[in-house]
């Protein structure tokens, strides 16, 4: 077999990128595939039908070029359906490559002209929701195991995993990964492209994820609402105990959470943040649109990395119970309830840390109000095996010719639930996490970009990565 050559690997990216992915990805972009979580009734809406016919249509064709490929489509009654594609290799080893085509809902907030089912391009960027988290991961894996085929490279038995639940806490993967394990088998490699990079200047690639506790906290104190003039004062407001409540869980002047849902950060993750903070600079807060003159929560980069990705934060993402201002008369509600998303370390139990949460919210309830917190799927969170000095190389190699830089380490703030069951499956294999959210690129915001040039980048570090992995 053939080495893997430079120029060449790039014109071909650059081009199936440019043919085909980008005209495909903006056709995907118009399709609001909402995960399940975000539009309940997804399987009589049918657009995530629209999105798996339009996806694996294209691959379907792709693979026609890949001698004993195969793909399929996973069903299972009441789950989300499954992209499978499985391209024999010339290594007896397999990789895993996963991606996601479910999306996060619109979100409020996109530019004129933009929107979450609207595809724009504006120089390198291609606007709309789901292009960049993840609609590209199917395309980019597929395009690096073409590129390898025109070059003659072997490369190991490669499947590519498409879910369709990962925006939702990925619930229908297990039972798919059930289903499938043998067709799995058991992968010494896994790439995962739905991670975030943090800069557009060099490759990243994520060393850990955080875990998640999610769930809505409700605050009931009347059983209807009543005259505010009449009864403040007398009732308390479920407002108020919900603010009440919330302290128990972080700090409101500093937002440090309570040290029990903390994990101690291991010694070479607090190195690499330093290095990457070195290499991001001021970027680390001013990615984020503060408004003119806000500020992030400490000054100290380092730390603004560590709080990021390995300590604990909450944030409250929906609120209910009460009505928009202008429609709000001088009523006392009976009602709060707060949607409560916590990100967890990398390393801690987030079903156990969402018990705990739960337990923490629901004790001894302020004036005997009625106080319940419903769990919402927790995810723990992952800390990436040490990297094996192969696929080091290959790691820098693809980011000093792809980018002309060297590659950097950080953890990511988000969560990829599949690559916590994966890490605890198959505990020998490396890991590839990485991806194209970058500054700005605002997944699950408004405004979510895919920076082309960087997903390009990403497919020939892709590319590279399996030839290394097949000639080890
Ligand atoms: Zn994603």
């Amino acid at each position: 077999m053939a080495k893997l050559a430079a120029a060449p690997l790039s014109e071909f990216v650059g081009r199936i990128w440019d043919e085909e992915i980008v005209p495909q990805l903006v056709d995907y972009i118009r399709i609001p595939n909402k995960s399940p979580n975000f539009d309940p009734d997804w399987d009589k809406h049918g657009y995530m039908e629209q999105a798996v016919q339009q996806l694996s249509g294209w691959a379907r064709e792709k693979i026609k070029a890949l001698p004993g490929a195969n793909m399929t489509i996973e069903r299972a009654a009441g789950r989300t359906p499954l992209i499978l594609i499985e391209v024999p290799g010339q290594r007896d080893e397999t990789v895993l490559l996963y991606g996601h085509l479910d999306k996060q809902p619109e979100m409020t907030g996109w530019a004129d002209g933009k929107g979450p089912w609207i595809p724009v391009i504006e120089g390198d960027k291609l606007y709309g929701r789901g292009g960049a988290d993840d609609g590209y991961a199917l395309f980019g894996a597929l395009a690096a195991l073409l590129a390898l085929k025109e070059q003659k490279v072997a490369h190991a038995r490669a499947v590519i995993v498409i879910e369709a639940s990962e925006e939702s806490g990925s619930p229908d993967l297990p039972h798919h990964m059930d289903v499938l394990a043998d067709r799995i088998g058991s992968p010494s490699l896994v790439v995962c492209l739905d991670s975030g990079c943090g800069d557009y200047d060099r490759l990243w690639l994520t060393t850990s994820l955080r875990g998640m506790a999610g769930g809505a906290l409700r605050v009931d104190i009347l059983d209807e609402g009543v005259h505010s003039g009449d009864a403040s004062g007398v009732v308390p407001s479920s407002f108020r105990i919900l603010r009440q409540l919330l302290s128990r869980l972080d700090d409101e002047s500093t937002g440090a959470v309570v040290a029990e849902l903390h994990a101690p950060i291991p010694a070479d993750r607090v190195a690499q943040a330093r290095v990457a903070a070195e290499a991001l600079g001021d970027q680390v807060w001013k990615k984020f649109p503060f408004v003119g003159g806000a500020k992030p929560t400490s000054d100290d980069l380092v730390e603004l990395i560590l709080n990021r990705t390995w300590r604990p934060a909450l944030s409250v993402t929906g609120l209910d119970g009460a009505p928009q201002p202008q429609n709000a008369g001088n009523v006392l509600r009976p009602f709060t309830t707060a949607q409560l998303s916590m990100r967890l370390p990398p390393t801690l139990d987030a079903i156990k840390a969402g018990e705990r949460i739960k337990q923490i919210l629901e004790a001894d309830a302020p004036y005997g109000a009625r106080v319940t917190y419903a769990n919402r799927e927790p995810g723990t969170g992952w800390n990436a095996p040490e990297t094996a000095p192969w696929l080091m190389d290959a790691l820098e190699d693809a980011s000093r010719a792809a980018w002309g830089q060297k590659m950097a380490m950080m953890g990511e703030g988000g969560s990829i639930p599949f690559m916590a069951m994966l890490g605890e499956k198959f505990p020998r294999a490396q890991f590839v996490v990485t991806g194209v959210l970058g500054p700005n690129s605002n997944a699950h915001g408004p405004n979510e970009f895919l920076h082309i040039p960087t997903a390009k980048r990403v497919t020939e570090t892709v590319a590279r990565v399996l030839a290394a992995h097949a000639a080890i």
